[in-house]
């Protein structure tokens, strides 16, 4: 990887900037380029570093860390999710990025991933959807209309081909939230009052609600033959979205399996409970859905490898454009060895 610039000035994007690039390319262009992205990463995992992310619990949220590494660029994640932060007028899920080159350890980007990571979310919850989503698929249930839930069902459209999406929230304002932005999209959209009706006709049932609890936003008797289940909102200790018996049930695939059985719906299952790695589905290892009956169930928490992915999207989308900022926060004195006297010659 080569360095933006001889100066050693990092490239910066923006809350703002990250808004421009998005209305530039489109954003169910950008969630196409993402899942694909994505998908290559996945095609070569095992050349990266995995770890379950570093995480700071407190008693309203957590704050994580997710770094990764292909041996040719490093990247982490900082981020946080505070269910109660809506109620006080704030994000539920915020967070930053970085990517270094490995050969000189220099970051090469640095961006806002507040907006990003609904990005790489939606765009993984589709990708993963397209390998194990029955056959013509084209309704999904949207259970908790929040910051992640246009994304999610944008991506749906993008890539999976989604025509219909009917939304739940426990509150209604946050459904119409959902239902005014969607308007004009191509989605039919339509607003539920009770997470049954939500799931009528849908093949595809995505939850996205915030709650440090173990909810029960699909109950075992809601959940019939067939469907796929996206669980997004499940994604750390004591917070899970989905009655033990749909487990039981449903051939459960997953991310890194040592992250999601802390954080993940399956932390209500043993330690033995079986599990499919997706990047296996992918490379053609392990087989996805097998029969039109099953229940597939994407037990997503957010791996560091999908930031990893975002990262490299965003590296190589800036180039040539003006969204983005150059920083300079990495002091690099022409004798490397002169630090102390680049910091004296400042003085003038
Ligand atoms: P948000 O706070 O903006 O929205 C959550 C919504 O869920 C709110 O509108 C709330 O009213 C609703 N809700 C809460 N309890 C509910 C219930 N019992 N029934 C119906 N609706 C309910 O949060 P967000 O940014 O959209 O994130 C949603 C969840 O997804 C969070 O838990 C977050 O941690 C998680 N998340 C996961 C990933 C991942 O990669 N898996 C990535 C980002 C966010």
């Amino acid at each position: 990887m080569t360095l933006p610039s001889d100066k050693a000035l990092v490239p910066f994007v923006s809350v703002d900037n990250m808004m421009r690039l998005i209305h530039h390319i489109g954003i169910e262009d950008m969630l196409r380029d993402l899942a694909a992205y994505i998908e290559d990463d996945f095609k070569r995992w095992e050349q990266f570093d995995k770890t379950p992310r570093v995480a700071s619990h407190s008693d309203v949220g957590v704050i994580e860390l997710m770094p990764t590494s292909d041996g040719e660029a490093y990247g982490f994640k900082y981020v946080n999710g505070h269910p109660k932060n809506t109620s006080e007028g704030l994000q539920t899920v915020t967070a930053f990025g970085l990517l270094a080159d490995v050969y000189t350890g220099y970051p090469v980007l640095l961006t806002e991933m507040t907006i990003l990571t609904a990005l790489r979310t939606a765009a993984t919850s589709a990708m993963v959807a397209k390998h194990l989503a029955p056959k013509g698929a084209d309704t999904m249930a949207m259970i908790g209309n929040g910051a992640q839930s246009e994304f999610q069902s944008l991506a749906m459209k993008a890539i999976c081909g989604l025509k219909s999406v009917r939304l739940y929230d426990k509150d209604p304002a946050a459904t119409s939230k959902c239902a005014a932005n969607l308007a004009g999209t191509g989605l039919k959209v339509v607003s539920c009052k009770t997470p049954e009706e939500a799931i009528e006709g849908a093949q595809i049932l995505t939850t996205c609600t915030a709650d440090k609890q173990y909810a029960t936003i699909l109950s075992d008797n809601m959940v019939g033959a067939g469907v796929h289940i996206n669980a997004i909102g499940g994604d750390c200790p004591g917070k899970t979205e989905l009655a033990k018996g749909i487990l039981d049930r449903s051939e459960v695939f997953v991310e890194f399996p040592p992250q999601t059985r802390i954080e993940g719906e399956i932390q209500q299952m043993g330690e033995d409970f079986p599990v499919t790695e997706m990047w296996q589905v992918i490379t053609g290892e392990k087989q996805g859905r097998t029969d039109a009956r099953q229940i597939t169930l994407f037990d997503s928490v957010g791996f560091a490898i999908e930031d990893f992915s975002a990262l490299r999207y965003i590296r190589d989308r800036i180039k040539g454009t003006g969204f983005f900022f150059e920083l300079d926060m990495l002091a690099d004195p022409d004798d490397p060895r002169d630090l102390f006297g680049m910091v004296g010659r400042a003085k003038t």
